[in-house]
């Protein structure tokens, strides 16, 4: 909660990002980060080269507003050559300041006041505050955990969340932080309420390529009549290690963009030139690269499983993302996951993010007691996190 008397009301329950928080957290009681979802190596040589090169050649100034055609062109082979999507790179990519600016050019550019977003909870924090940015109205619907642990939504609940104001629906697949990858059917129960209603979709897909055993990555655009609504959200960070480059995009048929455009104009306007080639670089790497990175993963996504269900967690496998979402109550009976994870760096040096900062108010209850670690850390690192939670008190 913001304290200060100047924020806009709009804003006044949002306060600091958690991320912020527990970063701070990490960096000064020395602890070993497993909360804001960043890896602690490098991406893919070829990426970091060609930024290098770039910057020493001379390529420093504000970027065309769409985004450079190399890495407009390069973002359309992508969605084509892995979704067989197929996207105008002049009228159809636009380039933006990660995932987050597209997501909050398309709510900026798309609600009216008063106008309803849908989306699922728990949910990534700036969701929410985009939609009150809009003057929009989030209205969450609970992804509950079923007997197996993985997290799915009741289609009763989803089609009672709709009402006329309803403009989107957000989505976010694979998620974050509950690690479900959506289900044909699944997606085709959220488009066929979109058709239905004739809502526009928009689609986070930034772990499109963090996806473990037989899960399969499906864009929502590529069901029947979807592409025609959906306005599909990535970015570099999560598949090549730059998410501090910030460097993201949003396809959709040019009236859809066009809304994200105006609102994305008055944003940064432009971001990143020397990475936006870089990122070209990367999206063009053979198919080698995103099969070793999903490899990688899977292994430290099984390390971290095991481990903290050796330090007593109850844990939850996700089947995407770099998260694992764990129940902190066989370790501590109160089940508090904000004061849990303001103690866990003091007493066992590991930093952790509470699930419940990803829930509406009204539902916070459901996420009290969950607690996420992050698992795109080096194997050294995250045999060290594991170490320490199963030591006990420090
Ligand atoms: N959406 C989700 C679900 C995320 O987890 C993240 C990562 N932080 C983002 C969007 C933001 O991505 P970016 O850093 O490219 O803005
Ligand atoms: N997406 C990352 C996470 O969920 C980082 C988010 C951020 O720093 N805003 O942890």
């Amino acid at each position: 909660m913001s304290g200060s008397p100047h924020v806009a009301d709009a804003l006044k329950g949002f306060g600091t990002t958690i991320f912020a928080e527990m970063s701070a957290l990490a960096t000064s009681t020395g602890a070993i980060n497993l909360g804001q979802g960043f890896p602690n190596y490098d991406g893919p040589a070829a990426v970091l080269d060609r930024a290098i090169e770039e910057i020493r050649g001379g390529n420093n100034q504000y970027p065309p507003g769409p985004g450079m055609p190399v890495l407009r062109h390069a973002i359309a082979r992508h969605q084509r050559r892995f979704w067989n999507l197929a996207y105008d790179p002049d009228s159809e990519v636009l380039v933006t300041a990660g995932a987050t600016e597209a997501l909050a050019g398309a709510l900026l550019g798309l609600l009216n006041d008063g106008d309803e977003v849908v989306m699922f909870e728990p949910m990534y924090d700036s969701y929410m505050a985009c939609v009150a940015m809009a003057r929009g109205r989030a209205v969450p619907v609970l992804l509950r955990p079923q007997t197996d642990g993985r997290y799915v939504f009741d289609e009763t609940e989803l089609r009672a969340a709709i009402s006329p104001r309803t403009r989107a629906i957000l989505l976010n697949t694979p998620h974050n932080p509950t690690g479900t990858v959506f289900s044909r059917d699944e997606l085709e129960c959220v488009a066929s309420l979109a058709r239905e209603h004739d809502l526009v979709v928009i689609s986070d897909e930034v772990y499109e390529h963090l996806v473990f055993d037989g899960a399969v990555h499906i864009p929502i655009a590529t069901l029947d009549g979807m592409r025609e609504r959906t306005i599909t959200v990535s970015s570099g960070g999560k598949t090549f290690n730059t998410t501090g480059w910030k460097i993201g995009w949003a396809c959709a048929p040019a009236p859809l963009l066009d809304a994200v455009r105006t609102a994305k104009q008055f944003l940064p306007y432009v971001n990143g030139a020397p990475f936006q080639p870089a990122l070209a670089a990367g999206l063009d790497l053979p198919d080698a690269y995103y099969d070793d990175l999903a490899d990688d993963l899977r292994r430290k996504r099984d390390l971290l499983l095991a481990g903290l269900q050796r330090a007593g967690f109850t844990t939850y496998e996700p089947e995407g993302t770099y998260f694992i979402t764990t129940d902190i109550r066989p370790l501590d009976p109160h089940g508090d996951g904000m004061a849990f994870c303001r103690q866990l760096p003091h007493t066992h040096g590991v930093v952790a993010i509470p699930n419940g900062v990803f829930y509406s108010a009204e539902h916070a209850h459901e996420g009290r007691h969950l607690v996420r670690f992050a698992f795109c850390k080096t194997i050294e690192l995250l045999n060290d996190a594991v170490e320490r939670l199963c030591a006990g008190a420090r």
